[in-house]
């Protein structure tokens, strides 16, 4: 009889949980909403930088590097396995070329496939200096 009392107790409860929208969000198999700010992925307007390594110096979790062959010839990587998205980078580029997104970076078994290469800046590209 106690069973019973229990039972009719929790209905009520069970037909709230059951009629309501799910909790979880369906991503991968449906869109992910995100966040308003949710700071995502660092992104970098190639014509602006300048290959100053401002961003690779500040940078406190190592997730950007510069590499330069000279002064006009140089590739700035950036590794999203190892950002802290703090936003430094955005902060300390006196060129406003390099900013975080709202987007974030997909999932992988494989660590190397994430390594970007932002920048990869010729020693025959066009840019004033
Ligand atoms: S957001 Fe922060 S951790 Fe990520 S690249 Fe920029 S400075 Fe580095
Ligand atoms: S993104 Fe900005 S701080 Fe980083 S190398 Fe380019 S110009 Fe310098």
């Amino acid at each position: 009889m106690a069973q019973w009392r229990s039972f009719l107790y929790m209905l009520p409860q069970i037909w709230r949980v059951l009629a309501r929208k799910p909790e979880t969000v369906s991503y991968p198999f449906g869109p992910m909403e995100l966040p308003p700010g949710f700071r995502g992925h660092v992104t970098v307007n190639a014509e602006k930088c300048r290959g100053c390594s401002l961003c690779v110096r500040d940078c406190p979790a190592d997730a950007l590097a510069l590499e330069k062959d000279s002064r006009k010839q140089y590739r700035l990587i950036y590794h999203p396995d190892r950002c802290a998205y703090c936003g430094q980078c955005e902060l300390s580029c006196a060129f406003d070329a390099i900013h975080m997104t709202s987007d974030f970076v997909r999932g992988s078994t494989q660590r190397a496939t994430f390594t970007t290469k932002l920048v990869d800046h010729k020693e025959d590209d066009e840019k004033e200096t």
